[in-house]
């Protein structure tokens, strides 16, 4: 069952309209077992597993929505800036409708799985002679005068979808965790959830930017609880820590390699009204975190996703994060998005053996 259909009553979507969708949404929530600090502490520490989606990563729960709409509001065509996953995502379910799609990638640094999505749906790919704000600028042009459907996360139906990831946290622990951990680029994604999270409360929120806090579905609140909402970005692309927009953000962890993010009043709100917090990672602290989960919990993420677990381990160890705390982390993107950067920092060498068992018993045993 698609997300749409799961969540259909919380959802604007018109009665009969022709449902685009590839199965997105209800991924794993999965309890934490092997990472030392949050044991020590007693923190309850789950990662939202969105790395499971059809394209591999949370952007399907925006792009069933954005789709959706447009199809069903007669557009032939989208279009959008992208990292990486929103160019995946945009073409699979533009190719799943049958629509066109063109994508507008930055000059270099875009992960090898997310290119060769795109190219495999059969959107047309421009790479820019920039980064992903100008691409954003441009796209934005584009979208104001053609027949053409912006489908980044500045289109509200994007952040109407990507806000049931809140729904499923509380639908699958019965009440929201105390704090919520997420990766901060674009900011789309923090707004979502903050959106999400708010509604199930019944609460109104300054974050939400289709409704004006007028939606009924206010009126159903199934809990009374809200988490704190933090947003952890790269050093090198961290425009929230600045107060300002980045000009030239570098950082690995390339879906977050963005200096002037869209919803930048929509984060701060949900920021400011969950009494969270920004804070900022190095590329080396990130990659080690990506390694940490897949080599302790078998849980394999993109570098932009790692951040999420990094700032919840170093709340946890300095106490902002107080023990006994319910902790979620989402974790955006699948680790096979980006395969040259797992093997570059991966600890353990391929050792080449001849095809005979007493030469692989012997590199095998060795250490033993
Ligand atoms: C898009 C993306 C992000 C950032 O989400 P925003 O909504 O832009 O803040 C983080 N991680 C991954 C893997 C992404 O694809």
């Amino acid at each position: 069952m698609g997300l749409i259909e799961r969540y259909r009553a919380r959802l604007p979507v018109a009665d009969g309209a022709r449902i685009i969708t590839l199965g997105e949404g209800s991924t794993p929530l999965i309890q934490l077992q092997n990472l030392a600090v949050a044991n020590a502490r007693n923190v309850s520490l789950y990662v939202k597993y969105e790395g499971l989606n059809p394209t591999g990563s949370f952007k399907d729960r925006g792009m069933t929505m954005a789709i959706t709409r447009a199809v069903n509001a007669g557009s032939q065509a989208v279009l959008c800036a992208s990292t990486g996953n929103t160019s995946a995502a945009a073409a699979a379910y533009a190719a799943r409708a049958g629509i066109a799609c063109y994508v507008l990638i930055p000059d270099g640094k875009v992960a090898m799985g997310k290119l060769a999505q795109a190219m495999i749906h059969g959107a047309v790919v421009l790479q820019i002679q920039g980064n992903f704000d100008d691409g954003m600028k441009l796209v934005k042009q584009i979208a104001a005068t053609e027949p053409i459907t912006l489908v980044n996360s500045v289109n509200p139906y994007r952040l109407q979808g990507q806000k049931t990831a809140a729904f499923e946290i509380i639908d699958a622990l019965g009440a929201a965790p105390d704090f919520h951990c997420l990766p901060v680029g674009n900011a789309g994604n923090i707004s979502a959830y903050w959106i999400g999270y708010s509604e199930y409360a019944g609460q109104t929120t300054g974050a939400c930017n289709l409704c004006d806090g007028q939606c009924a579905y206010l009126r159903q609140a199934v809990t009374d609880k809200r988490p704190r909402m933090l947003g952890y970005q790269a050093a090198g692309a961290a425009p929230f820590l600045r107060g300002e927009p980045v000009a030239e953000p570098e950082t690995v962890a390339s879906a977050i390699r963005i200096g002037q993010p869209q919803s930048w009043e929509l984060a701060w709100a949900a920021s400011r009204e969950s009494g969270g917090w920004f804070d900022e990672f190095s590329d080396t602290d990130i990659l080690a975190t990506q390694a940490l989960l897949a080599n302790r919990e078998g849980i394999f993420c993109e570098p932009a996703s790692a951040v999420s677990v990094a700032g919840a381990l170093r709340d946890i160890e300095a106490g902002k994060i107080p023990a006994h705390s319910s902790v979620v982390c989402t974790l955006t993107g699948h680790g096979l998005k980006d395969p040259d950067i797992a093997m570059r920092q991966s600890a353990a060498p391929v050792t080449k053996v001849a095809a005979n068992p007493d030469e692989v018993k012997r590199v095998i045993f060795a250490e033993c």
